[in-house]
């Protein structure tokens, strides 16, 4: 299987975009918006970008998708 997703620099972002991504989140276990996440990672998969990092209240992942209005 062709591993498909391509790591991006989550750190190339401007400092006020990375704080916006971290803080604006959705964590799935907690079921609660804005958290925060830490240690991001941000790759692109099938024409979309993920940032993904661990919820800062319960550490489980949480996913940020970003359309490409985004970009
Ligand atoms: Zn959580």
């Amino acid at each position: 299987m062709k591993d498909d997703r391509t790591e991006r620099d989550f750190h190339a972002r401007s400092e006020e975009e990375q704080q916006a991504f971290l803080q604006e989140t959705w964590c799935d276990n907690c079921q609660e918006a804005n958290l925060g996440m830490k240690n991001p990672r941000e790759y692109l998969h099938k024409g979309v970008i993920f940032i993904e990092g661990e919820c800062e209240r319960c550490e489980n992942v949480v996913l940020t998708e970003l359309t490409e209005d985004d970009f």
